[in-house]
């Protein structure tokens, strides 16, 4: 098919004239994104053959030992968006302080987050990963950047989307009017619509959470778990299926393809941290892309997208996907007395290995 495909530049245009006040600035955004997008799946695709593997040896904000990839990712993120005149600052998950774009460039109105490597853990072993990002409008455009104008609830997101570098390289992105899916065309090196208005299916059979965590869930978890673990002659009536891939992209985006639930819950392992995953630069943005595809994102005790920010790397718990299935959680949290039906006993010694 040589005509009628439709690439990211072209969509993001076409997007633009839909508004005629706009000046060009959020389609130059949004290539500058991909192009940095096509640099780290470069890196990542060759690997090993171009020294991209391995650690850092270096810790980030978050206490994390860095891999290669996710300095270079970083790196390539900053190089690419911070010279075209569209940012007034970024933020990273690989970066402790926010960085204001420098003073040989032209300031812009927007606020750049982004988690340049999610599921970095998965690098060395060849599965998936991925770039999270989210694009704010900056509340003082044209005024020196602070931390606090990063600190803007979810729903305030103008952009946010996901970059998959899977068997295929992907970018997932919503601009608040549904979620597009580009495919990467090497041959052309452009993202091409393949996956136009993805829909999140409304019921499932999939779950996917970290379950070496069991013994810190809080009870509402542990009970959503083992009811869907208790399969066809439990209180749901049906078998489950479970996946962990341990990378948040590749988990959104299997959820954006074929339904599912993702938890990340709050538990009681570290009682300083509220949850596992970043609020500004992952929870955020997927809330955002999986709210669009008709799904829900939740906290277990509310809508993650209102979630008032209270510090840059601040973490939260992630509860996403199929909508049916977030709102049964989010209502066993809100009846945690609720007692579950009387044959299926529920707090005592099942686990998920042992019944
Ligand atoms: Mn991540
Ligand atoms: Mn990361």
């Amino acid at each position: 098919m040589l005509t009628g495909r439709k690439t990211l530049t072209r969509y993001t245009i076409e997007q633009e004239h839909r508004h005629e006040d706009s000046s060009g600035d959020f389609s130059g955004l949004l290539n500058a994104i991909a192009t940095a997008v096509k640099v780290i799946a470069n890196q990542v695709n060759k690997g090993a053959l171009v020294g991209a593997l391995g650690s850092a040896d270096v810790e980030n904000v978050q206490g994390e030992v860095q891999k290669r990839l996710d300095v270079i990712s970083n790196d390539v993120l900053v190089a690419e968006t911070e010279w075209g005149g569209h940012l007034a600052a970024m933020a990273s998950e690989e970066m402790t302080e926010f960085r204001p774009i420098p003073e040989q460039y032209r300031r812009g109105k927007y606020l750049l987050v982004f988690d340049p490597l999610d599921g970095s853990s998965n690098i060395d072993v060849n599965i998936s990963v991925g770039t999270i990002f989210s694009v704010l409008r900056s509340p003082s455009p044209g005024a020196e950047a602070t931390v606090a104008d990063f600190l803007q609830p979810g729903v305030e997101q103008v952009c946010a989307g996901f970059a998959l570098y899977g068997p295929a390289t992907m970018l997932v992105l919503t601009t608040g009017d549904g979620v597009d899916g580009f495919t990467l065309d090497r041959d052309i090196g452009a993202f091409v619509l393949t996956h136009p208005q993805l829909r999140i299916p409304e019921t499932t059979g999939e779950f996917a959470i970290n379950a070496s965590n069991e013994r810190f869930w809080e009870p509402p978890v542990k009970r959503y778990v083992a009811e869907c673990l208790a399969g066809r002659t439990g209180p749901r009536g049906r078998d489950f299926n479970m996946r962990w891939v341990a990378s948040l992209v590749a988990e959104a985006y299997r959820i954006l393809t074929r339904g599912g639930v993702f938890l990340y819950p709050a538990d009681t392992k570290d009682a300083s941290r509220p949850g596992r995953l970043r609020l500004l630069y992952e929870c955020n943005p997927i809330a955002f892309v999986i709210e669009q595809a008709g799904g829900r994102a939740s906290t277990g005790r509310g809508r993650v997208l209102d979630l008032p920010p209270t510090a840059l790397h601040q973490r939260a718990p992630l509860i996403f996907g199929s909508r049916a299935e977030v709102e049964r959680i989010e209502g066993y949290h809100d009846r945690p007395s609720e007692s579950p039906d009387p044959d299926f006993s529920l707090f005592n010694t099942r686990s998920l290995f042992r019944t």
